[in-house]
């Protein structure tokens, strides 16, 4: 049994529907599938603009919204349907009408609630597109309510799975259905959505923004896939960010503690969270191109002997820097340590690079319009501040003197810190043009 995860770009117009039955034709073979979908496109960015109107009780905005989000997924499916009376037409109409009878009541108070209420409607929507879409072209699948499967607390907008009730649900709902053939013969093919979860009490939950890929590794885990595969719009995993970087390389075969590691530090490529579950069962995640299918790709697994062949380069902007000093002259030591993490950790600030010395202490973390200047007014309580923000954060694993140089080109460096396999510099930005 085999889980693929599709993103939102993967499914962002029919053409790229298409593609998507294509690719999982040429890949069903012998044994099932899960497929684990996101919303089409940048729908869940539509759905969150749209709770953020509802929330704000701008009906007139809130209605065009809610049209546009509509009318994007109803042009799609008369592209991949032949005609209006195609009866997904009326089960796309019912999801909007449950859309709609939500925001035309009044918004509650709990904004994370609404927001998981509204947001999840773009994964059901493009599941049930994909779905009849397969079935039209002879792929005969079972649609399965992803709420029902992946059973979390009542967190909306970043809900914790609760992973006893999971594997239990997945393995009552998934794994009878999964052991039988198809009526054609064929192992099964399942589609379900991905960053939705339920409550027992069966709200919906969801699980983190670009939280699919944490969905496809859980149903990989709880049904002891063989392989977790999540489809791309880039080659694999790349030692940089492309947009960023001009040449980079694949990553072919990296440990999951490598892949960790990388996410950790800011890779966007990987969702962190999807990693240990895989890793505590050694299953494989492959990262592949949507567009490109026929290439390997990266594969990560428990080998480790690749992992510190290419260097790996990963850059954080918007960062703020501070210096912070002991208003009585007192040593930065643990009772001055713990009132820094304590003011860090209740605005909800996380350190990305830090470094002491006997009196004075220092921390680079992400700008946040409302958290970094509340976090600024605790810390002026107990300390002398300094601080400079609009700089950038550059981590290089498995660094060498050459990269760095490179990297650096006679910039500023503000905080450097070193360990055997990492470099962290932070630097003013480059304005140089080159
Ligand atoms: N659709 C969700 C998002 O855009 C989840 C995902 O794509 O992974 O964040
Ligand atoms: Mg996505």
């Amino acid at each position: 049994m085999r889980v693929f995860k599709f993103g939102g770009a993967s499914v962002k117009d029919a053409a790229s529907v298409k593609n998507v039955a294509k690719i999982i034709q040429n890949h069903h073979g012998t044994d099932p599938l899960v497929i684990v979908l996101s919303a089409m496109g940048k729908t869940t960015n539509a759905l969150e603009r749209l709770c953020a109107l509802y929330m704000s009780d701008d009906r007139e905005a809130m209605t065009n919204a809610f049209e546009n989000i509509k009318s994007m997924h109803a042009t799609i499916a008369r592209e991949l349907f032949p005609g209006p009376s195609h009866p997904i037409f009326n089960t796309l109409e019912q999801a909007f009408y449950q859309l709609y009878y939500y925001i035309t009541e009044s918004p509650g108070g709990d904004y994370n609630y609404e927001y998981d209420r509204i947001v999840s409607t773009g994964e059901m929507v493009s599941t049930l597109i994909l779905s009849a879409y397969l079935k039209d072209a002879g792929l005969d699948n079972q649609w399965f309510a992803a709420q029902k499967l992946i059973i979390t607390d009542a967190g909306f907008r970043d809900a914790k799975v609760d992973w006893i009730a999971t594997s239990r649900k997945i393995k009552e709902q998934l794994t009878p259905f999964l052991k039988n053939n198809d009526k054609k013969g064929k192992p099964q093919l399942v589609i379900t959505q991905g960053f939705l979860g339920g409550t027992p009490q069966g709200f919906t939950t969801t699980l983190g923004r670009e939280g699919s890929d944490y969905s496809a590794a859980i149903l990989g885990y709880a049904l002891n896939a063989s392989e977790v595969v999540i489809w791309k719009d880039v080659p694999g995993l790349l030692n940089g960010d492309p947009k960023i970087f001009r040449n980079t390389v694949l990553l072919e075969n990296i440990s999951y503690q490598e892949a960790i590691e990388l996410a950790y530090y800011g890779a966007t490529v990987i969702h962190p969270k999807t990693l240990k579950p895989l890793s505590s069962k050694n299953i494989p995640l492959k990262v592949k191109s949507f567009t490109q299918p026929g290439l390997p790709g990266s594969l990560i697994n428990d080998n480790d002997q690749n992992d510190d062949q290419i260097p790996s380069y990963i850059f954080k902007f918007n960062q703020v820097l501070v210096w912070l000093y002991p208003e009585d002259f007192s040593f930065i030591a643990e009772d001055n340590l713990s009132r820094i993490f304590a003011d860090f950790a209740r605005h909800g600030v996380k350190i990305n690079l830090m470094q002491h010395t006997a009196i004075s202490f220092s921390a680079c973390f992400d700008t946040d319009k409302t958290k970094t200047p509340a976090l600024m007014r605790d810390l002026e309580k107990n300390f002398n501040t300094k601080h400079m923000s609009g700089l950038e954060l550059i981590t290089v694993r498995h660094y060498t003197r050459s990269t760095i140089d490179e990297l650096i080109r006679g910039r500023e460096i503000l905080m450097e810190q070193k360990s055997r396999t990492t470099l962290q510099v932070v630097v003013a930005p480059d304005l140089s043009g080159k």
